[in-house]
């Protein structure tokens, strides 16, 4: 599998690139806040049902209870914009969050309901099966997803076939989505069983995995500029010091 092209990503509207606005005045205290503005846009059940995109998206998928929305208001540094499920897989829903970051790019989070509840029907996980793949088959703006694993777990058949679907060919044309492989619920286990615990995981996968607890702040910045890099949002380039010699480059 290969999901680290670094092509440069534009909005799926067309028009204009995200923006890569000038570093606000650094402060010397307080971190800058990863989001200056965050807020819920739209939900469907059914795929068509969702608005056109307008910026890239960023879907979020794991078993139920996985720690999904909570990962998401952590990254969001919101206490409840995504809603948590009370009951284990009642979320059948596709929500869009429209973010802005702190150097003003945007982009959308997509909350993609649970899989793996012992206790669905039949007709809710054809349901659900339709809804995933409709979004993840057919979404042009879908730029990223972030599979979020229990690291008590491990990678479960269910999360094996979401990796699946999502790198198999889109019945829409769009660039190769990345894929952010993420280890919730870290502070489950001690300190020295945690590296352990991801580094298995890596090599299970021959992927890299991030590990990530809501209990361990430090482990939200990392997974953030992750995916920021992997979509080339926000990133400062290097400014070319202009060749000596009046500027003629060889060729
Ligand atoms: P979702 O169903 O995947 O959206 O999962 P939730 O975010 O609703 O979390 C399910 C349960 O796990 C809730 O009781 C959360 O408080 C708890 N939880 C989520 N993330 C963590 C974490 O990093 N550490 C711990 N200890 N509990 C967590």
């Amino acid at each position: 599998m290969k999901h680290n092209g670094r092509q440069s990503r534009r909005a799926p509207s067309g028009d204009a690139a995200i923006a890569l606005p000038q570093d606000p005045m650094p402060s010397p205290s307080a971190p800058p806040p990863r989001v200056t503005q965050a807020e819920f846009v739209a939900g469907a059940s059914r795929a068509e049902q969702l608005p056109p995109p307008k910026t890239l998206e960023v879907a979020f998928a794991g078993r139920s209870n996985v720690g999904k929305s909570s990962l998401m208001n952590a990254l969001l540094q919101r206490k409840k914009l995504v809603r948590t499920s009370g009951t284990p897989g009642c979320t059948r829903q596709i929500s869009l969050f429209e973010v802005t970051t702190r150097l003003g790019s945007r982009l959308t989070l997509v909350d993609l309901p649970g899989y793996g509840y012992a206790k669905r029907s039949h007709a809710e996980r054809r349901e659900w099966s339709e809804l995933i793949q409709g979004y993840l088959l057919q979404r042009p703006a879908l730029a990223a997803l972030v599979a979020l694993v229990d690291i008590r777990r491990g990678l479960q058949p269910e999360d094996q076939q979401l990796l699946e679907l999502v790198g198999s060919v889109p019945t829409r044309k769009r660039p190769p989505v990345e894929i952010l492989m993420v280890a919730t619920k870290l502070d489950k286990l001690s300190g020295s069983e945690r590296r352990l615990a991801v580094q298995k995981l890596e090599r299970e996968t021959s992927l890299k995995w991030f590990g990530f607890s809501t209990e361990l702040s430090e482990t939200h910045e990392p997974l953030w500029r992750a995916l920021l890099a992997r979509l080339d949002i926000d990133q400062k380039r290097p400014v070319a010091a202009p060749p000596e010699g009046g500027g003629e480059t060889e060729g």
